[in-house]
């Protein structure tokens, strides 16, 4: 029997990187644009790191950890997110007395056991960003700008939700009145709703059953309940969103599944991915840091789920990508196999992806080798075409093709057929 990857665990196939290849390209050049700076973090941290951070009463924390004791047994944890690790990092190395790298990126994979579906793995990557530092509200907008205009970028349709979790000051006080309700719903609700009321109230406004979301229609909500202060920052959040142009909706019922969250909360939305409808998600930490042993620093950030995203922009990427001047190129016989070989050469020199069968294939099965590799152009040299020194050149979209000739120079030759390749595709 064959052994078969782990269930969650996905292969990337080659047919599909050149789309996490766009993704990621396209987000390292906003991400530098707004001034944050990669770093590489391990994906194997002590276990502890998790349970301060993203709270011990969570599913993640409490079901969904790859957790287990190495070799000296000291308990370690795969990583199930980005910002416990990046933040470490920023504390062991003092980055704090850096003038830059305050505005920290990573890509690369988490691990949640979890069950598998579309949009939902057990291996997943992340691009997760953090700007430490300020805990100015603007900077809160920045970082949701910089969110949608990766979404832009990849021509996303997604709809920005915004929400306030209120401070230490403010929100024991909406836990108290939350609890009050549940207490009264107790048997209206699921078992995990009614152990959730004790251990972590605000997640049962998450719950993902239909009956228990009708419950909480009247539950109160945590805006009527923030203080002076985080009233005043959410305010100016919204100010910033609204002086950059972004629109955005308030949803006073989300709650992330990590208990670091202080303030502004958001998600981004889409309608295209069923019940796993959030492409990236963030919010202020204030507070984390300190938590975690480090300076009392604030700090906002979110990260992106690349498979959401790989499924999403799937179709536009394709279409863009067969608009690359792709070649592949048939040759009949040594001598035309020759010339072709250097003319393969050539063309890749100038930027056209080419490729060509080695092993003397027939005419017809060379052209199903074309169409397989989704070549947009197919270059012909036959022994007609080289007696006359020129080679046909076709398009497999169009089905127009035409002669040309070749010289003796092949840079020239190169250039020429090049061209052609590239003016037709501007024009397609
Ligand atoms: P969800 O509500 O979908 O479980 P989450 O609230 O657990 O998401 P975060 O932990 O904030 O999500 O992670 C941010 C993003 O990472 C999500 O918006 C999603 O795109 C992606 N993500 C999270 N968990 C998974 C997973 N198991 N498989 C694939 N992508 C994931
Ligand atoms: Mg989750």
């Amino acid at each position: 029997m064959t052994v078969k990857g782990l269930k969650g665990f996905k292969d990337v196939l080659p047919n599909e990187v050149h789309l996490w290849q766009h993704i990621e390209n396209t987000a390292r050049k906003i991400f530098h644009r707004f001034g944050f700076s990669e770093i590489k973090v391990p994906i194997l941290e002590k276990t502890e790191l998790f349970a301060r951070s993203i709270g011990e009463a969570t599913d993640i924390v409490e079901k969904e950890m790859y957790t287990f004791p190495d070799r000296n047994d000291i308990s370690v944890t795969m990583r199930p997110e980005g910002t416990a690790s990046v933040l470490r990092a920023y504390i062991e190395h003092g980055m704090h007395v850096l003038q830059s790298g305050q505005r920290l990126y990573t890509i690369g994979p988490m691990f949640r056991y979890e069950r598998p579906q579309k949009g939902r793995l057990r291996q997943f990557h992340q691009m997760s960003v953090e700007a430490i530092g300020s805990g100015h509200p603007r900077v809160d907008a920045e970082v949701m700008a910089m969110a949608w205009t990766l979404m832009e970028a990849l021509s996303l349709n997604v709809s920005l939700e915004i929400n306030s979790l209120g401070c230490r000051e403010c929100r024991p006080e909406f836990k108290k009145a939350l609890v009050e309700f549940l207490d009264k719903r107790q048997d209206k609700v699921c078992a995990d709703c009614n152990r959730r009321s004790k251990t972590n109230p605000l997640r049962v406004l998450d719950c993902k059953s239909e009956n228990c979301q009708q419950q909480y229609v009247d539950a109160p909500s945590i805006l009527d309940h923030l203080c002076g202060s985080c009233e005043d920052h959410f305010l100016e959040v919204r100010e910033g969103l609204e002086l950059l142009g972004i629109h955005y909706s308030v949803n006073s019922r989300m709650v992330r599944g990590l208990d670091y969250y202080t303030r502004t909360t958001f998600e981004l939305i889409t309608n295209d991915l069923g019940a796993q409808n959030a492409v990236g998600a963030g919010g202020r930490y204030d507070g984390l840091l300190e938590q975690l042993g480090g300076q009392d620093k604030p700090g906002v950030g979110f990260a992106v789920g690349m498979e959401r995203l790989v499924l999403l922009v799937n179709e536009d990427i394709i279409k863009a990508e067969k608009r690359k001047p792709d070649v592949f190129l048939i040759t009949l016989g040594e001598d035309a196999a020759r010339k072709g070989f250097s003319l393969m050469h050539g063309l890749r020199g100038q930027g056209a992806k080419v490729s060509m069968d080695h092993d003397g294939r027939s005419m017809k099965s060379q052209m199903k080798l074309a169409d397989k590799h989704g070549a947009r152009y197919v270059i012909i040299l036959g022994e007609d075409e080289l007696a006359n020194n020129e080679a046909l050149l076709k398009n497999m979209v169009s089905g127009e093709q035409e002669t040309v000739a070749l010289s003796d120079d092949m840079g020239t030759c190169c250039t020429g057929i090049y061209e052609r390749i590239r003016v037709r595709t501007i024009n397609t």
